[in-house]
């Protein structure tokens, strides 16, 4: 199914994010949190793509995992340090296995790598013309509450989302944020500039003081005081930090659900148990 179907035909949706394994070897454990996951019943779940495509098979493979499951799957694709060739032979991959959506992304640059003319793709809005020409994909894209890291500016980032978005994508999934204001700043800023598509606000559920200090590094996203908190007092900690993770994630969700926003995904970081607390908090919010 198609998720802007999906999108249309429900009051609520949550989805979940999984990555595949860096290893061939462990595709079967990945399986298994896949097979964990779709008892909760998300509305769809997202596949990662490995940095710079190196693992794309398994990206498919763990698709295909998903529909097996009776979840409707989300394939990334990333394309900067790909052909038009890679591209091509991966959208056939997808349309050979029914795998109806992707979500079409430029993919971080890589530290050694240098921008040229000489490279087919720069950025995702051309990965996106390239998948709206098949005429057969529902595309998602990525966008930034609290501006892109390589943007000058948040006027630049948003007018380049804007030009994304007129590509045809049906719609665009956050960056993970902590502070739901930064979320419902830039929603003002989407309708101001006219970006009407479904925004699905993604939430990381933080549940151990590593992952945020990567998290953070990676995706510009500032942290309120009451998050700063709670990783203070409990932050080496890790059962309470677990629990505290969860319970704000699902705070954050429902504050967002109070002020209109019907389509959550949850950035599950491949940890079941995690996402199935969340969805437990959630249950009659859900089904409303
Ligand atoms: P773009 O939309 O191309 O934007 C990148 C930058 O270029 C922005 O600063 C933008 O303002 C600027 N820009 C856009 N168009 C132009 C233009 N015409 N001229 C000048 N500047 C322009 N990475 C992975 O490797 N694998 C994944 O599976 C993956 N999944 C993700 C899922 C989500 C929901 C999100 C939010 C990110 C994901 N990423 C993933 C990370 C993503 O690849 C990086 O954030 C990457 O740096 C930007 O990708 P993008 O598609 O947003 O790029």
């Amino acid at each position: 199914m198609k998720i802007i179907d999906i999108i249309k035909n429900k009051k609520v949706t949550v989805s979940f994010e999984v990555f595949p394994p860096k290893e061939w070897a462990k595709i079967g454990d990945t399986k298994d949190v896949i097979n964990q996951m779709v008892k909760d019943s998300p509305a769809w779940m997202s596949v990662t793509y490995g940095a710079a495509g190196t693992t794309s098979g398994y990206t498919t493979e763990i698709a295909n995992a998903v529909k097996n499951g009776g979840v409707t799957p989300l394939s990334h694709l990333t394309c900067l340090t790909s052909t038009k060739e890679k591209i091509n032979s991966v959208l056939d991959e997808l349309e050979e296995n029914n795998i109806e959506n992707i979500l079409a992304l430029r993919g971080d640059i890589p530290k050694d790598f240098t921008m040229s003319d000489n490279q087919y793709y720069h950025h995702a809005f051309e990965l996106v013309n390239e998948i709206k020409q098949r005429g057969k994909f529902c595309i998602g894209g990525a966008c930034y509450p609290e501006t892109h890291p390589d943007s000058k500016s948040r006027v630049e980032d948003i007018s380049h989302l804007k030009e994304k978005v007129d590509c045809g994508l049906d719609f665009i999934t956050t960056q993970m944020f902590f502070d739901n204001e930064a979320f419902y700043n830039f929603r003002e800023m989407c309708a101001i500039k006219e970006i009407n598509v479904p925004i699905v606000a993604g939430i990381m559920p933080i549940t151990n003081a590593k992952q945020i200090k990567r998290s953070v590094e990676l995706s510009n996203c500032s942290l309120p005081k009451k998050f700063q908190k709670i990783m203070e007092r409990f932050g080496e900690k890790p059962e309470i930090m677990k629990q505290a993770g969860i319970i704000y994630a699902t705070e954050q969700i429902i504050d967002l659900m109070a002020n209109g926003v019907n389509n959550i995904h949850i950035y599950t970081m491949n940890k079941p148990d995690v996402a199935h607390k969340i969805m437990e908090g959630l249950s009659a919010i859900i089904n409303e």
